[in-house]
């Protein structure tokens, strides 16, 4: 027969593919091939129901040519990507009066009405878009409900109800086929990733009985667990039910397998049940996926309705991914494009169940992943003597500081009025794998009586329990259930098999031994970004870095270095340690030195206190270091060039530290990057300083070893004049935060303020702190790149800033020719992933 390949019968060889029929239609060939039990079905091309929608009438004899002529029908959509989703099915189109009088005597009164109803209902609010509320006093048990919906039918649309299947089918169709064109069905599948001219395709399919005499019903079954992805088998049926009733009226549903807590498919249908099984494993051998069968039973007769690729959490996506490949079903490398990377975060971290309800209090911006609860904390103290009592506590801040460090080991989760994507909170968060939501300025925050408002008026105190769901920005009421971090064998499998195939390496930006722990633990090719201030702020180092800021002299600013290079020292030894000979990358002081200082009062005076000092001196010295743009001030390589010592200091403590931990271990090579440069000569001051202390080293203590030093590139012009820099630095890494604020003039700490409006307003397509802005700082690492290489072909490239860890910066600099990106411990596994799937 010559088939119409917009209307096609769907045989093993009916010309049907997902990009001209769509997924379900292509999906249900195959079980075709496979000879399953599939009832009949015609495919309805993109381009016919583009036609349909436009009020063409399709050949409806040619249509419905293959079905029986009392065949009822049902119709479904058959997007592209089943993931777009597009209208619910419609069944039974076909039933009317006389065909009601038949299935009474074939099925009984019972069946037939609910069949009918169930039509007429779907009709009513599809076809002729009656109001959904008019069927809510219906009661099925009533023998006069099917003559009281017709006639309520009737009295709406001021019609028959239309009797002739052909007309019925037909108006089914239209109404499919032109809720696919509604704006709000278009926005929801574009925001599935469906591009705004996707097609839908529909399928019409002969109603396979599943009411009436001896077992019948319907269900869906699945061989493994939507959420763990382990083996077992899962579903529900329900005898006398259509559809996926089975799902809807889950308690009235029966188990498949054979249960002590009550009756089973398998006890009620064995033969029908061992098919089944039998089936959904073969469909996941052929069709190389994990897949959900929709099945009938008709008198103890199995019919297969449809295959869908099984639902899962990312949780359990890697272990199917992973059984597909250890089952030879697919090769490893397609089970590594399985898997989204970023959904591995749901692995790492913990999240609130999905199943559980959510009472919102607001949103900010996700800045670090999981999830947590607390007691609200409004101050680092308050946290520290909650995490003293065990009770877990939420700190809430207008911003984090560098002072904040304590208090956030201490918390639980943060959350801030302020800041983006790379404020200090959500860097510092994430770096620790702490939850926190930034930027929540829908909260009003009155910080002084110790409160929050909410947009809709509530007030939170300190002690309230709230939970913070870092992963998509959420603050929460009360306590919802957590569910824990899982990775398991098969995440260890697939992080394997990812690290066999990548082409660009991945380290961590680690600035604690803690972190650096983490980052071993996720393999990490070492650390691409140690920053070295955070050490500044741990136990009473503070003091003595204050004691160094507030030094008159040189010499007593010399007596205050040498306080704090013992414990720098410590610090680098255990972190050289840890890496267990791995690259480690120690970035030079970069912040400006009155982030060490207190801003209030209170704090000037306990400072004067503990410095022995008059109070008006520390105010003093305060103001003198204040500056009315510190980001574009004295810091960084400024700093180091303006103030030499500490910069001295630094490097002896890492080369001191390199002999040590080269004592016990394989030789360390440290790597020593120098921040905020945006000039040749910054860097040749300070490589000179370095190589002078390096020798100083090696003499003092009679050991040899080698170091490289890099120049770290934020400044739009260290980028530019990458050709000139690059021949006294063995490294450059791209630190994406600064580059980026420098490049847009945006700062990092206030965009947040007006960052919605501007990716509203589509002035911006993203945040650039959290999307690479590809165009304009990418051309910058594009620049910065080729003119590195050709001064020095041997200059090794990196990325530092939080972009690393995103899978699309990630395909970027492997494009430019980047030897590794370095984003948070947490993110590595991401990283590591997100690079295979580039080199597959
Ligand atoms: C950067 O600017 O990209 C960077 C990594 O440094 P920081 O975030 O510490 O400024
Ligand atoms: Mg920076």
């Amino acid at each position: 027969m010559q088939q119409d390949p917009d209307i096609t019968y769907i045989t093993p060889t009916a010309p049907v593919s997902p990009a001209t029929h769509g997924g379900r239609a292509k999906c249900l060939q195959r079980l075709v091939r496979l000879d399953l039990p599939v009832p009949k079905t015609v495919a309805l091309s993109f381009d016919e129901v583009k036609r349909i929608a436009a009020g063409e009438t399709p050949d409806m004899a040619a249509l419905m040519e293959p079905f029986d002529d009392a065949a009822l029908l049902c119709v479904r959509p058959s997007s592209e990507d089943p993931d777009w989703g597009g209208p619910g099915a419609v069944l039974n189109i076909g039933i009317n009066d006389a065909r009601f009088v038949d299935l009474c005597d074939q099925l009984g009164r019972e069946a037939a009405t609910a069949m009918y109803l169930r039509f007429v209902q779907a009709y009513a609010i599809h076809v002729a878009r009656l109001d959904p509320d008019m069927f809510d006093h219906i009661n099925q048990d009533d023998p006069d409900c099917l003559t009281e919906v017709l006639r309520a039918y009737e009295e709406e649309t001021e019609e028959e109800f239309p009797q002739d299947p052909a007309v019925q089918l037909l108006e089914v169709l239209r109404s499919m086929a032109r809720a696919w064109s509604g704006t709000t069905a278009r926005l929801l599948r574009q925001a599935k990733g469906a591009p705004a001219d996707a097609g839908l395709g529909l399928v019409v399919q002969e109603m396979a009985p599943s009411m009436g005499k001896g077992e019948c019903g319907s269900g869906v079954i699945q061989l493994v667990n939507s959420k763990t992805g382990e083996r077992k088998i899962t579903g529900r049926y329900l005898s006398q039910s259509q559809g996926r009733d089975a799902l809807a009226r889950r308690s009235a549903a029966l188990y498949l397998e054979r249960d002590p807590r009550g009756p089973s498919l398998q006890e009620l249908a064995p033969e029908a049940f061992e098919q089944l099984i039998e089936y959904t494993r073969l469909m996941r051998v052929r069709l190389r996926e994990e897949m959900q069968t929709e099945f009938t039973i008709e008198n103890g007769n199995l019919h297969v309705l449809d295959g869908v690729r099984v639902a899962r959490s990312a949780h359990a996506a890697i272990r199917i991914a992973v059984s597909l490949a250890n089952d030879g079903i697919i090769p490893r490398e397609e089970a590594l494009t399985r898997v989204d990377p970023r959904a591995i975060n749901e692995l790492l971290h913990r999240q609130v169940d999905p199943d559980a309800p959510r009472d919102v209090l607001a949103k900010g911006i996700a800045a670090s992943p999981g999830a947590a609860s607390g007691r609200i904390v409004f101050s680092a103290a308050e946290a520290q003597a909650s995490a003293a009592r065990g009770e877990p506590c939420v700190l809430v801040r207008r911003e984090t500081s560098p002072e904040d460090i304590r208090g956030m080991h201490a918390a639980a989760a943060v959350l801030t009025e302020r800041g983006g994507m790379t404020s200090h909170a959500a860097v510092i968060g994430r770096g620790m794998g702490l939850p926190c939501v930034v930027g929540a300025s829908s909260i009003k925050f009155h910080l002084r009586r110790k409160m929050l408002k909410t947009p809709d008026g509530r007030e939170l105190h300190a002690g309230d329990v709230i939970t913070i769901d870092g992963t998509n920005g959420e603050v929460l009421a009360g306590e919802p259930p957590l569910i824990k971090a899982a990775q398991d064998d098969a995440f260890q499998t697939l992080m394997t098999w990812a690290d066999e195939v990548r082409d660009i390496g991945v380290r961590a930006n680690a600035d604690t031994p803690a972190d650096a722990q983490v980052a071993r633990n996720f393999k990490a090719q070492g650390i691409g970004l140690c920053r070295t201030e955070h050490m500044f702020f741990e136990g009473d180092r503070l003091t003595v870095m204050r004691e160094m800021i507030f030094a008159d002299t040189a010499k007593d600013r010399e007596a205050a270095l040498e306080r704090l290079l013992p414990m720098q020292r410590a610090d680098f030894i255990e972190l050289f340690r840890i890496m267990q000979g791995q690259p480690v990358c120690i970035r030079l002081f970069d912040p400006p030195l009155h982030e060490f200082l207190p801003h209030d009062r209170a704090g000037h005076r306990e400072l004067a206190e503990a410095l022995d000092l008059p109070l008006s001196d520390v105010t003093r010295r305060v103001e003198q270091l204040s500056e009315y743009n510190p980001m574009l001030g004295m810091r960084g390589v400024r700093l180091g060039i303006t103030v030499p010592e500490i910069y001295d200091m630094q490097a002896r403590a890492i080369f001191e530290a390199t002999i040590e931990a080269s004592r016990d271990g394989d030789p360390v090579v440290p790597e020593i990057m120098i921040p905020l440069v945006s000039a040749k000569r910054e860097v040749e001051l300070v490589k000179t300083r370095v190589d002078a202390v390096a020798a100083a080293v090696r003499t003092e203590k009679g050991r040899d070893f080698t170091y490289r030093l890099g120049v770290m590139v934020e400044t739009p012009r260290a980028a530019l004049r990458a050709g000139e820099i690059a021949p006294h630095a063995a490294f450059l890494s791209f630190g994406t935060n600064d580059l980026t604020q420098m490049t847009y003039g945006l700062s990092r700490d206030d965009a947040g303020r007006f960052m919605s409006t501007y990716v509203q307003k589509g002035v911006f397509p993203e945040d650039p702190f959290h999307d690479l802005d590809t165009d304009g700082v990418g051309e910058l690492l594009q620049i910065g790149a080729e003119r590195g290489r050709k001064a020095r072909p041997d200059l090794v490239l990196s990325i530092c800033g939080e972009h690393g860890g995103s899978p699309e910066s990630i395909a970027f600099c492997r494009a430019a020719g980047f030897n590794y990106v370095s984003c948070s411990p947490f993110r590595v596994p991401v990283a590591r992933l997100a690079a295979a799937q580039l080199a597959v």
